[in-house]
């Protein structure tokens, strides 16, 4: 079994073209992307090639039913040029139980890793050190059997693309909880980074943005009792000096991010507490005051703060803080990353 890359470089780089300073965040590509393909019962062909179009079929099965997943990293740059990945193990062990859920085929470690390094090491001026800057990392997997058979796709093409990311600010954002959509249900593929739990998504956050919200705090699906995630992101809420999330289940996706910040949390001695939380328990918290903080966490945003959320109708303020630990525990996080300080995990990869 051959898996050697081919790569076939760019003539030219586009990277003199980008105005680093002005352009939505993907909505801009590298020169190169990585593509390998499954056909005869195995992986096939990886190579490297100049980022352009393919050609599929009208008749690919990923059209017709679906079988789409993805995942989202981030490669920093550190002051004396070397580029970092963040965990990436985790980021490839999940995209694998994605695609088992999916009924797609595993892709080798082995060989993203490989896919990985030499991308990046292609793509290396593509990383900005500035503040706030990464280039953030897309690998997925679509079915691609041209035949529109309500059945597992027989071939699938695996690629990596990779975007800038500028640094943005985001600001606080106000949150409304859901109780009546879902984002994932139990028994479901929420757990799984299937690009239609996106799609599933668009339509209820419209509707709270029609409304003057920028997310949706998701609950469970039975009751709408329990907080699950916001938006596309775990969610965290601090409780007078503690820090409380939802245990990973099947519904709630198991962010690197979130396992992170539990980690550095503890290292930094604040209280964590990892269980069920409703919300009527939030509500009451904030009615006493209690209630400090909430915060979403992902790769994109890192820690992104809430600084409002109604819940059928009432809406509740959270205070400022002056010892924020979105702030503290993003910044560590950062540093990190970023090689701006130890790694006591271990969590960086070097490309
Ligand atoms: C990707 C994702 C997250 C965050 O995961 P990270 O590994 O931290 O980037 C959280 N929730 C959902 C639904 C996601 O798709």
């Amino acid at each position: 079994m051959d898996l050697d890359i081919q790569i076939s470089r760019a003539s030219k780089s586009k990277i003199d073209q980008v105005d680093f300073g002005n352009f939505s965040f993907g909505s801009v590509f590298t020169d190169h992307m990585f593509e390998c393909d499954y056909v005869d019962g195995r992986w096939q062909n990886p190579k490297i090639a100049p980022y352009q179009s393919i050609s599929i079929e009208p008749s690919a099965s990923v059209f017709h039913y679906g079988q789409a997943i993805f995942e989202g990293m981030k490669a920093y740059k550190d002051s004396n040029d070397e580029v970092w990945l963040f965990r990436p193990k985790e980021n490839v062990a999940r995209f694998n139980k994605s695609s088992v859920r999916l009924a797609i085929p595993e892709f080798p470690e082995e060989l993203f890793f490989d896919a990985l390094k030499k991308l990046l090491t292609l793509e290396k001026d593509w990383v900005k050190k500035d503040e706030g800057s990464a280039l953030y990392v897309r690998p997925f997997v679509i079915g691609n059997e041209f035949a529109i058979q309500a059945s597992p796709s027989k071939n699938y093409k695996f690629m990596i693309i990779c975007a800038p990311a500028t640094p943005y600010y985001v600001g606080k954002v106000k949150v409304l909880v859901a109780d009546k959509f879902s984002r994932a249900a139990s028994g479901g593929v929420g757990y799984a980074k299937a690009a239609g739990n996106y799609a599933g998504q668009f339509y209820p956050t419209n509707l709270a943005k029609e409304k003057g919200f920028q997310q949706i705090i998701w609950t469970d699906s039975n009751e709408h009792k329990y907080l699950e995630e916001a938006g596309t992101m775990n969610v965290f809420f601090r409780i007078g000096d503690k820090l409380v999330t939802a245990p990973v289940t099947d519904t709630i996706l198991d962010g690197v991010t979130r396992k992170s910040i539990i980690q550095i949390a503890k290292d930094l001695g604040i209280d964590v507490d990892v269980r069920r939380i409703t919300v009527d328990e939030i509500k009451e918290a904030s009615r006493n005051n209690e209630l400090k903080e909430i915060f979403g966490t992902g790769t994109a945003a890192v820690v992104s703060e809430i600084s409002e959320f109604e819940h059928k109708d009432e809406l509740f303020v959270l205070p400022e803080v002056d010892d924020s630990y979105a702030k503290k525990l993003k910044e560590r996080l950062v540093s990190i990353q970023t090689n701006k300080c130890e790694d006591p995990h271990s969590w960086r990869y070097k490309i």
